[in-house]
């Protein structure tokens, strides 16, 4: 982890991620942060974005063949990829982190610090 102090770009940036839960691309996070910082780049949302994943305020997601997507939520949670629309939705789960850890720890001879665990499939918008 990366100690940087927060300037007010990485406020405004860390704001607009707290905000929604719709797993936004840089280009929609530097559309949302020009309202309030004008003069802003997208070079230097991207610098930033990759500042706040470093010091872990924020959760990058990447998929195959597409942008990366940002996480303001770096609670434990899992995601769901629509394969037809390409949203990201948040996955609520009965199932904790440390429990799978700690299948594979009892399992392996590895010792877990974290995992991934992605789901895709058709979301309840794209099946109706
Ligand atoms: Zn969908
Ligand atoms: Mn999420």
């Amino acid at each position: 982890m990366v100690k940087t102090r927060m300037t007010k770009q990485r406020k405004t940036i860390l704001n607009v991620l707290k905000n929604t839960t719709s797993h936004p691309t840089a280009d929609w996070i530097y559309e949302q942060v020009k309202k309030e910082i004008p003069n802003v780049s997208l070079g230097t949302i991207y610098r930033n974005l990759n500042l706040l994943a470093e010091m872990g305020k924020i959760t990058v997601i990447n998929y195959a063949n597409d942008q990366s997507h940002y996480d303001g939520n770096t609670d434990t949670h899992y995601h769901f990829r629509c394969k037809n629309c390409q949203r990201v939705y948040d996955l609520h789960l009965e199932l904790f982190e440390k429990e799978i850890n700690d299948i594979v720890e009892k399992n392996t001879d590895y010792k877990v610090s974290e995992h991934r665990l992605e789901f895709y499939g058709i979301c309840p918008n794209c099946q109706s």
